[in-house]
């Protein structure tokens, strides 16, 4: 499965973050010595505990929502943070990247599902601290981008317009605010609607269960 969609990615400028929660060391490092080196986990814990055992030249990404008390377990290596949704977490990633002299690439989530998700942030929520412009006195965080998750739904339309969405909440962001070469990343598409996603404009996607095959809990 690795092959073929990796295949399908090789025409875009999409890349993979394979999401390897509630899987065991093993299968990530069969997939690493596949070559694939960009992993995605949702809990602070389990990540932690499989960096400490897998290759540290792996690229981890944490996915799922992150409390603030917990990110001074993932700065010392964690090289993309997805789910940033307010201000006050920026800061804190900001603050425990310097003090292990990083810099932490962070997505701002945002929320475009129309079921009523927990997390993510409103553009209102965000656009008075852009505006400010503190976050260029941020100097331990990139703002790489954004990131959505579509309402969990066959209808693939509304999968679509939720994309469609967060592409242009990205292009007004990148357009009035954030206008550099870092910022460049839209984290969308996961198994079952990444295809949608990459035609969407895509450039990172969250594919789990159809690497790895179907979890026990998530
Ligand atoms: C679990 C998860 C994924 C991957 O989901 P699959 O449907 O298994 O591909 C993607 N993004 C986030 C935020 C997740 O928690």
């Amino acid at each position: 499965m690795l092959e073929e969609i990796l295949s399908e990615l090789s025409e875009t400028k999409t890349r993979l973050v394979a999401v390897s929660k509630t899987k065991p060391s093993s299968a990530i490092q069969d997939m690493y010595d596949s070559g694939q080196r960009i992993f995605g986990e949702n809990r602070v814990q389990e990540l932690c505990q499989k960096y400490e055992v897998l290759p540290k030249d792996i690229e981890w990404h944490l996915i799922g929502h992150l409390q603030r008390n917990k990110v001074k377990y993932i700065a010392p290596f964690v090289a993309m943070i997805h789910a940033v949704d307010s201000v006050e977490l920026l800061r804190e990633i900001n603050k425990q990247a310097a003090k292990n002299e990083r810099i932490i690439d962070c997505l701002l989530q945002f929320k475009i599902a129309e079921e009523d998700s927990k997390f993510g942030l409103d553009e209102e929520d965000i656009l008075p601290f852009l505006r400010s412009g503190e976050w260029k006195e941020l100097h331990n965080i990139t703002l790489k981008g954004v990131m959505g998750m579509a309402t969990f739904t066959d209808d693939m339309e509304q999968v679509r317009k939720e994309f469609k969405h967060l592409k242009s909440i990205f292009d007004q962001l990148k357009n009035e605010l954030l206008n550099n070469d870092q910022f460049s990343e839209i984290s969308m598409g996961m198994s079952g609607d990444y295809s949608i996603a990459i035609e969407e404009g895509s450039t990172l996607v969250r594919i789990g269960s159809l690497l790895f095959g179907k979890r026990n809990y998530t």
